[in-house]
């Protein structure tokens, strides 16, 4: 299929090398020039990107970044075709996403939300888990596409529920990360070690996918980014506006939030998430450690 991949950072750099490897026809454009992808064609703006494309697959930080590539200067909205598919891989606001289907539908154009899980490594690998929000048939017609960057796609519902379920899991991936951080401060203060703690973790009823992945990022104090603390505070905040607006409570995580907050103030916004443990050992003194 011939696509236009919008936005080369940490998810969609891998996401389109992907797709060119499967033998798409792949265009890529990036807002700060000089990244490129092996096997795809470089353009020089969204609009150039995606004329004559049949799918525009984007990654970008934000809703703001989104509405850029899509409305903004050579956006997108310059090179429409009736029949082609908007994609958006990006984490954003649903009630965004549904402003912007609702503005391309009278030119023809389709719009499907596809938000991912699976970090750095699995855009790399090509094993996403893909959520995604809606026609049905336009998904199936995605499917190569889906296939290349992932292993799984889930069907949410109409346009924009992707986006709400996305918000959704990354709430749930915060809070877990919490617990577990706050869980290794208190074990450290105690004095009992991460590495220690760990086989007693997974083999009881609070192994999660969640530990699995950062433990070993924790043991290493290895906080390079593979999801930045600053996108997963900005899905908390796009979190809590939805909550906001559906007159829904959520007291745990406007507590974790507040930490994302602090941390980001502390300069650690571009560091992985699994950073704000370091909130923590700043607060209790201590630092957490594997037993060697
Ligand atoms: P990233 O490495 O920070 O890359 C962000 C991308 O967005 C870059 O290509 C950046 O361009 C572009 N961008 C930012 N503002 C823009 C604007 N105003 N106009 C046009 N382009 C703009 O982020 P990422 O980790 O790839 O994440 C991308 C999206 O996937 C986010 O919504 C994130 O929440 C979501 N996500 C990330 C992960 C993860 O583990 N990393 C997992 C699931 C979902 P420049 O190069 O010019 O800055």
């Amino acid at each position: 299929m011939k696509v236009a991949f919008l936005g080369l950072g940490i998810m969609g750099r891998p996401m389109a090398a992907n797709l060119a490897k499967a033998g798409h026809e792949v265009t890529v454009w990036n807002r700060t020039p000089g990244k490129e992808v092996e096997g795809a064609r470089t353009a020089a703006s969204p609009a150039e990107a995606a004329k004559g494309s049949e799918v525009v697959w984007i990654c970008v930080s934000d809703t703001k970044a989104v509405e850029n590539v899509l409305f903004g200067a050579q956006g997108v909205a310059e090179s429409l075709a009736s029949g082609m598919t908007v994609v958006d891989s990006s984490t954003i606001a649903p009630s965004a996403t549904q402003k912007f289907a609702d503005r391309l539908r009278p030119q023809g154009v389709r719009y499907v939300d596809a938000p991912v899980t699976g970090s750095k490594v699995a855009a790399e690998g090509g094993t996403l888990i893909f959520m995604v929000g809606g026609d049905e048939a336009v998904i199936d017609s995605l499917k190569p596409l889906f296939a290349a960057m992932g292993k799984k796609i889930f069907r949410m519902g109409e346009t924009s529920k992707g986006h709400a379920a996305k918000l959704v899991m990354n709430l749930q991936i915060a809070m877990i990360y919490e617990g577990f951080a706050e869980a290794l401060t208190l074990g450290a203060k105690l004095g009992v070690d991460a590495e220690t703690l760990l086989p007693l973790i997974n083999a009881s009823m609070v192994k999660s996918g969640v530990v699995e992945y950062k433990a070993p990022f924790i043991l290493k104090r290895d906080f390079t980014p593979n999801f930045p603390l600053r996108l997963m505070y900005k899905d908390l905040r796009l979190a809590l506006e939805a909550a906001k607006e559906m007159r829904v409570k959520l007291p745990g995580l406007e507590t974790v939030e507040e930490i994302y907050e602090i941390a980001a103030e502390d300069g650690q916004g571009d560091l992985d998430y699994a950073a704000t443990l370091t909130l923590l050992e700043k607060w209790a003194g201590v630092e957490v450690k594997g037993a060697a």
